[in-house]
C-alpha cells in the first residue's frame, strides 16, 4: 500500500505530502499490547486479573498494568467439593468479560494461569481427592476457552508470599531504577516486605537484616541482576475467617462442656446475637477440638462486646510458650527473623483497617484505643451506623483485635517498628497480592540480567 501510494503520489507532484501522511498513519496505529490473565482462588472467594503490557517490552520495569479486577461470584473453589462441576462453571463470567476486553486475534496466544491458595490446600489436607476433582474441573473450563491455558495448581504458602513480595516492589519500582542515563539497583534494604492476611492462612515476606538461619523460610531470587535473598512463611489456620471460626470453637466447648448451647461471646458488640450451625466449625482442619455429642446441634452466639476478654481469647489461639526468650521466633515455635523495613499490609489488614479508619499513620495507643472504643460500642448504634455493609459488619471488632495482637506479639512489631507499616490495597493502580508476581515469574519477564539498554518506563 505504501509503494502504491508513493508512486501515485510522485506521479501527481505530491511526494512530500504522501510521506508525512504515511508517517503520521504508523505513528497513530497504537501499539501492541499483550495480556495475560491470573484467576486468584482464595478460601473465601475467586478474582480475575487481567495485566497488559507493551509488546517488546515485557522485559522492562514497570512496564505492566492492571487492566481489570473481576470478582467471581459465590464461594471459593473449595467449597465446591460436593459438586466440582459448579466450581468450574463459576468462572465463566469473569474469563467472558476478560475476553472481551481483550482483541480476538489475541485471544490464543493470552497466558492464562489459576492459582488456588490455602483454602484448597486445607481441603488437600482433608481429602487429596475432592481436592484433586475440583482442579480438574475447573482446568476443564478453562481449557474450553480460546486462551493460552497453563494450567491450575495449588500455590504452597512459600510462594504465596514470596510472589506478593515480588508484586509489590515491582509496582514500586524496588527491583531496578534508571537514573541519570544508567540502571542502578536499589541501594539494598529499600525493598518493602509483605504482609497478607486471607481468610485461611496469613503471610509474611521481608529481606531481614541478619542471616536467615532456617533455611525452610528462605526464598532466593535473581531478578535484573541482583540477588534476593527474603525469609517468607505462611501460617496456614491463621487466616480471618479460620481465625473466627477457632475462636469460636473454643469459647464453644469451654460452654458446651458445661451443657449450654448459648456461647456469650467478648468479641460481639453487646446486643448482637446469632444462631449458627456447629457442624461446619468442626468440620474445619483448623479447628482441632472435638465436636460435642449432640453434633447438629446449632448455638447462639451473643454478643458482650468486651475487647479485653476478647484479646484474652485471641491470645489463646496462638501458642507463644514455645517462642518464649527467643528473639528470632514468632509463635507455635515458627522461626522468624526480627521484623525489619517498611511493610505493606493488605487484603484484610487493608480492609479492616481502612473500615476502621486507621489506614493514615497513627500511634499504637491511638489504634488500640479506636478499635476498644469500636468493640464497646452496642450493635444497635453500629448496625444504624452503617448500613449496607452487614455482611463484614460484626466480625471487625474481633478482625481489628486479631490485627493487633498477630502484629505485635506474634510477628513482634514494637512502637519502633509499628511506623514502617502501611496499610494498602492498591499501589500504582495494581492489587496488591501475589497473582502479577506469579505471572512474572512464570513467563520470565522478571530477568535475571541487568538491562543493558533503553529506558525503564514508569508509572
Ligand atoms: P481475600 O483477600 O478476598 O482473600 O479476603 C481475605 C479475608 O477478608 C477473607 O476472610 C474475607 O472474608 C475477608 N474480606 C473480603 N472482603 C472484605 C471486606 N470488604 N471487608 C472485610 N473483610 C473482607
Amino acid at each position: 500500500v505504501f509503494m502504491t501510494l508513493l508512486g501515485a503520489a510522485t506521479a501527481s507532484g505530491l511526494t512530500v505530502l504522501v510521506l508525512i501522511l504515511v508517517e503520521a498513519t504508523y505513528v497513530l496505529l497504537p501499539a501492541h499490547i499483550k495480556f495475560g490473565i491470573v484467576f486468584d482462588a482464595g478460601s473465601s472467594h475467586t478474582s480475575l486479573f487481567v495485566y497488559q503490557w507493551p509488546a517488546n517490552k515485557e522485559k522492562d520495569t514497570g512496564v505492566v498494568s492492571q487492566a481489570l479486577a473481576c470478582q467471581i461470584e459465590g464461594p471459593g473453589i473449595s467449597s465446591y467439593a460436593s459438586d466440582p462441576a459448579l466450581a468450574g462453571e463459576s468462572l465463566r463470567g469473569c474469563l467472558e468479560e476478560a475476553l472481551a476486553l481483550i482483541p480476538k486475534t489475541q485471544h490464543q496466544e493470552t497466558p492464562t494461569f489459576l492459582g488456588a491458595t490455602a483454602g484448597m490446600r486445607l481441603l488437600r489436607q482433608k481429602n487429596s481427592s475432592q481436592a484433586r476433582d475440583i482442579l480438574a474441573a475447573v482446568s476443564q473450563v478453562l481449557s474450553e476457552f480460546p486462551v493460552d491455558f497453563w494450567g491450575a495448581r495449588i500455590l504452597d504458602g512459600q510462594d504465596e508470599g514470596a510472589f506478593a513480595w515480588i508484586t509489590i516492589n515491582y509496582v514500586l519500582g524496588m527491583l531496578i531504577k534508571y537514573s541519570f542515563g544508567e540502571w542502578i539497583l536499589p541501594e539494598e534494604g529499600t525493598q518493602v516486605g509483605a504482609l497478607d492476611l486471607g481468610g485461611a492462612s496469613t503471610q509474611i515476606s521481608f529481606v531481614p537484616r541478619g542471616p536467615i538461619l532456617d533455611q525452610s523460610t528462605q526464598a532466593t531470587f535473581l531478578l535484573y541482576g541482583a540477588n534476593y535473598r527474603i525469609y517468607t512463611h505462611s501460617h496456614l489456620c491463621f487466616g480471618r475467617d479460620q481465625m473466627l471460626s477457632r475462636l469460636l470453637a473454643r469459647l464453644a466447648q469451654v460452654r458446651l462442656d458445661s451443657q449450654a448451647a448459648l456461647v456469650r461471646h467478648p468479641c460481639y458488640h453487646s446486643g448482637y446475637r446469632v444462631t449458627q450451625s456447629l457442624a461446619p466449625l468442626y468440620e474445619s482442619p483448623c479447628v482441632h477440638f472435638t465436636a460435642p455429642m449432640n453434633f447438629t446441634q446449632s448455638l447462639v452466639v451473643e454478643g458482650t462486646g468486651n475487647p479485653g476478654a476478647c484479646v484474652a481469647a485471641i491470645r489463646g489461639l496462638f501458642n507463644f510458650s514455645s517462642c518464649k526468650g527467643r528473639e528470632d521466633c514468632a509463635f507455635n515455635g515458627v522461626y522468624q527473623p526480627p521484623v525489619h523495613g517498611q511493610f505493606y499490609a493488605f487484603s484484610n489488614f487493608y480492609y479492616t483497617f481502612h473500615f476502621l479508619n486507621l489506614t493514615a499513620r497513627q500511634s499504637l495507643s491511638t489504634i488500640n484505643a479506636t478499635i476498644w472504643e469500636f468493640c464497646q460500642r452496642p450493635w444497635k448504634l453500629v448496625e444504624a451506623n452503617y448500613p449496607g455493609q452487614e455482611r463484614w459488619l460484626p466480625n471487625y471488632c474481633a478482625s481489628g483485635l486479631y490485627i493487633l495482637t498477630l502484629l505485635l506479639e506474634g510477628y513482634g512489631f514494637s512502637e519502633d517498628t509499628w511506623p514502617g507499616v502501611q496499610f494498602q490495597k492498591q499501589a500504582g493502580g495494581m492489587d496488591i497480592g501475589w497473582t502479577l508476581g506469579y505471572m512474572l515469574n512464570l513467563t520470565g519477564m522478571i530477568p535475571a540480567e541487568a538491562p543493558t539498554e533503553g529506558r525503564a518506563q514508569s508509572y
